[in-house]
């Protein structure tokens, strides 16, 4: 097969490019567009070799696209138009502008691309913008497939559910594998009804009666947790498709924890919602951008000390004076992951890396707006086969 021809839009640190080299399709990268100067340092440091180009995907005109003759196009369009904490501006939010010309320019190529791939936030389902994508891809001829996928589904304990387009020429067979055994959680197919939305399948955990039972006699809920969070915690944990956090950890002794560790501030204010894991747990949040900075909902962070278990540090926390919170929450030894432990989570491969003057804030923020490479290939590969 003659490589194909990949166009990647929106292209940040390169997580669609590192995904296609996982896939093993063969293929190029003609050109690259971002205009995030930080992830382009990144992305021209892993991919030295690929055209980049450090402009607005609306700055390029019809020409420019023509003249690349791309078979492929891998894009993330900005997700916070559609995230649910976001105002969910959609098609009116500025961030969405770029993608709509997209959408414009598509129809007016010389020649169409046999595959497109999408990514995007829970959220982009419902919205107009995807109405408008399915509706232009329909029209230019193309079959669809949408999907929703967390990590999970791969084996990675992390979860980072996206909405995934993946969209082939007609002329091409469709691709009808993505089933709920490829892929947990949502499946859908749109061929023809622009309006329909993907679809859940949810998968009843085998194990979820028993564990119901053992739940009931467990009255002690330590931590702003439900009871219905610490059923889904300890299901996840249990489950062994999945493996542990200990397989994506740097060797300790090269991890300098002291710059690690959560502070004593922030274990303070926010010990009662931090989502903490152990090595051996088989879970953990999805890591957003603010990882580092903010606390709540940016990603979990590690009990290093094995030995302290974390029910008998939060049983009673409120009763003790600030100084003995403080001795007993620093017992558990909890520190962010490293920006290469986020790295190995969200599936980047070994050879990935930061150019040196990059900080560790602007490293989580690069990959909480990335994604996982792991998911990325096998869509990739299940796209083209
Ligand atoms: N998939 C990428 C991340 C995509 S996040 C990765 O693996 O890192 C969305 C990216 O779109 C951001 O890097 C942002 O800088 C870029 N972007 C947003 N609007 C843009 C525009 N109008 N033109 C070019 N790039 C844009």
């Amino acid at each position: 097969m003659e490589p194909l021809r990949v166009l990647e839009l929106y292209s940040g640190i390169g997580g669609m490019h590192f995904a296609l080299k996982e896939s093993g399709i063969p293929a190029q990268v003609v050109a690259a567009v971002d205009i995030n100067t930080t992830a382009n340092q990144i992305y021209s440091h892993n991919f030295p070799g690929t055209p980049l180009w450090n402009k607005t995907i609306e700055g390029l005109t019809l020409d420019d696209f023509n003249k690349l003759s791309f078979d492929m196009i891998l894009m993330s369009p900005p997700c916070q138009p559609f995230t649910r904490i976001g105002l969910q501006g959609d098609i009116a939010d500025p961030r969405t502008k770029s993608f709509l010309y997209i959408l414009d320019l598509l129809p007016r190529l010389c020649r169409l691309p046999r595959f497109i791939l999408l990514e995007n936030v829970k959220g982009f389902e419902s919205s107009s913008a995807r109405g408008r994508l399915v509706t232009t891809l329909i029209k230019c001829g193309y079959t669809l497939q949408e999907i929703m996928v967390s990590p999970t589904s791969v084996g990675i304990p992390n979860s980072r559910l996206r909405y995934f387009l993946m969209a082939k020429i007609s002329t091409e067979k469709v691709c009808t594998q993505i089933s709920s055994k490829n892929f947990e959680a949502f499946r859908h197919a749109a061929e023809s009804d622009s309006t329909e939305q993907p679809t859940v399948l949810s998968l009843p955990h085998p194990d979820a009666c028993q564990l119901e039972k053992e739940m009931q006699g467990c009255h002690v809920l330590f931590k702003l947790e439900t009871t219905k969070d610490a059923q889904r915690k300890m299901n996840q944990n249990r489950d062994l498709s999945v493996r542990q956090i200990q397989d994506f950890l740097e060797p300790q002794m090269e991890v300098h924890m002291e710059h690690y560790l959560l502070p004593p501030k922030t274990l303070l204010r926010y010990a009662l919602i931090l989502d903490i894991v152990r090595p051996t747990c088989r879970r953990s949040v999805c890591f957003t951008k603010g990882y580092g900075r903010y606390v709540e909902g940016t990603g979990s962070v590690l009990q290093c000390c094995m030995e302290t278990e974390l029910e008998s540090v939060f049983r009673g926390l409120d009763q003790y004076t600030e100084e003995e919170k403080l001795q007993q929450l620093l017992k558990l030894k909890l520190r962010y992951f490293t920006p290469r432990e986020v790295a190995n989570l969200m599936g980047f491969p070994q050879n990935f890396s930061f150019p040196e003057q990059i900080h560790t804030k602007q490293r989580y923020g690069v990959l909480g707006n990335s994604l996982n490479v792991v998911v990325v290939a096998r869509l990739l590969q299940l796209l083209v086969s």
